[in-house]
C-alpha cells in the first residue's frame, strides 16, 4: 500500500504514519519525489484496509499497488527516478551512453580506450575487473588492480567508472572505486549480494537474467531498493532464446514495458544482446529509438586482441561512427545525449 500525503503535510503527521506502520510490525519506505511526500508500506501477508490510514491527519489517499513488485514500480511513484552519478544523470531528458572494453587488460588498453570512448562522446567508462567466465580457465579479471587502472582512467578522462560486482565479499573493495556497480546477469538472483548493495549508497546497474523475466527482473530490483538504496538502473541484456545465430536475443520488448511498469532507468546492452560486432549498431540505435535512457556498449581498441568478448566489441572507429548516428536518434526523440566534460 502507498500512503499519499497532503501536499503541506507536517513533519509530525509523517512520522505519525510512519510510527503506525511500524506499530503494525510492517516497513514504511519514504519515497523520494519532488511532487508529494509518500510512503510505501511492505511486509503485509494481507491486503490492508485503507481507512486506518485515510482517517489520519495530513493522510491525502491509500492506494493498493497491484504489481507483486512495489517500491520500483510506477504506480509508487509516477515520476522518473533519475540517478545523480557525480553530475552525470541517468534516467533523465538526456541519454548517457557508457562504453569501454568488456575486461580492464592493461593499463594502456584501458587508458586507450577510455581515451577513444570519451572523445566518441561516451560519458561513462566501462570494464570488467572481476569477470564471471563461463570457463574457469578463460581470464578472471586484473582484479584490485583492474579497479586501480578505471581509478587512473577516471582522473586522466573524467569519465565515471562503471564495473561489476561479483559476490559479497568483494563489495567494499569494489565500492571504494566504482560510481556504478554493475550486478551481471549471472547475479541478477544472488539475493545475498543484492541485499548487501541494498544497504550501500552507490548506484547499481542491474542486468538481467539470461532467462529471467521482467518481472523477475523488477522483483530483484525490489531486493535492493527496499533495503534503502534507489538508486537502480535495470539493464536489458539479451536473453537465452531458441535462436543459435546470435549469442543473445536483446528483447527491445523490455524497454517500453519496463518503462510503464517501473520508474527505474532501464539501459540496453546492445553487445551481449545481440553479441556480434556487424549488428551491435543497429541494436544499439533501435534501442535508443525504443526509450533506453543509457547504452552500454563494448568497446576496444584491438577487439581481435581482446581477452573477453572481442567478437562482440567494437573498435574506437566503429564506435566514434555509431556516436554520431545515435546522437541523430536521440535527438530527433528529444533526448539529446549527455555530453562528455571536456579534459
Ligand atoms: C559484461 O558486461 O561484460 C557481462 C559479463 O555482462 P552480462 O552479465 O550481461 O553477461
Ligand atoms: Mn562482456
Amino acid at each position: 500500500m502507498l500512503i499519499v500525503m497532503k501536499p503541506h503535510a507536517t513533519a509530525e503527521q509523517i512520522e505519525a504514519v510512519k510510527q503506525k506502520i511500524q506499530s503494525m510490525g510492517l516497513s514504511a519506505h519514504s519515497i523520494p519525489g519532488a511532487q508529494r511526500v509518500a510512503i510505501g508500506i511492505t511486509g503485509n501477508r494481507e491486503a490492508l484496509e485503507a481507512e486506518q490510514f485515510i482517517t489520519m491527519a495530513g493522510v491525502a489517499d491509500a492506494v493498493r499497488i497491484s504489481q507483486p513488485f512495489k517500491l520500483v514500480s510506477r504506480e509508487v511513484k509516477e515520476e522518473d527516478t533519475v540517478i545523480d552519478v557525480g553530475g552525470v544523470l541517468l534516467g533523465g531528458r538526456r541519454i548517457a551512453v557508457m562504453a569501454g572494453p568488456c575486461s580492464v587488460e592493461s593499463k594502456e588498453q584501458i587508458l586507450e580506450a577510455a581515451a577513444a570512448v570519451k572523445s566518441a562522446g561516451a560519458v561513462i567508462l566501462r570494464g570488467g575487473a572481476f569477470k564471471p567466465r563461463t570457463s574457469p580457465y578463460e581470464f578472471q579479471g586484473l582484479r584490485e588492480e583492474g579497479l586501480k587502472l578505471l581509478a587512473l582512467a577516471r582522473e586522466r578522462t573524467g569519465l565515471k567508472i562503471v564495473t561489476e560486482i561479483k559476490d559479497t565479499e568483494t563489495v567494499p573493495m569494489v565500492a571504494a572505486y566504482a560510481d556504478i556497480l554493475q550486478v551481471g546477469a549471472r547475479n541478477m538472483q544472488n539475493f545475498s549480494l543484492l541485499e548487501k548493495l541494498g544497504s550501500l549508497d552507490k548506484p547499481v546497474l542491474l542486468k538481467r537474467g539470461l532467462s529471467a523475466t521482467l518481472k523477475e527482473l523488477l522483483m530483484a530490483a525490489e531486493y535492493i531498493v527496499s533495503r534503502g538504496n534507489h538508486r537502480v538502473a535495470l539493464c536489458e541484456r539479451g536473453i537465452r532464446t531458441f535462436e543459435t545465430m546470435t549469442r543473445n536475443t536483446l528483447d527491445i520488448n523490455a524497454v517500453p514495458v519496463l518503462k510503464t511498469l517501473s520508474h527505474l532507468p532501464v539501459v540496453v546492452d546492445p553487445s551481449h544482446g545481440i553479441g556480434l560486432r556487424q549488428h551491435v549498431p543497429a541494436i544499439a540505435r533501435a534501442g535508443v529509438a525504443a526509450g533506453a535512457d543509457a547504452l552500454i556498449i563494448e568497446v576496444h581498441p584491438q577487439p581481435d586482441k581482446a581477452l573477453s568478448d572481442g567478437h562482440q566489441s567494437l573498435s574506437s572507429a566503429e564506435f566514434a561512427t555509431l556516436m554520431k548516428q545515435v546522437e541523430g536518434i536521440a535527438r530527433a526523440i528529444q533526448r539529446p545525449l549527455i555530453s562528455p566534460v571536456p579534459t
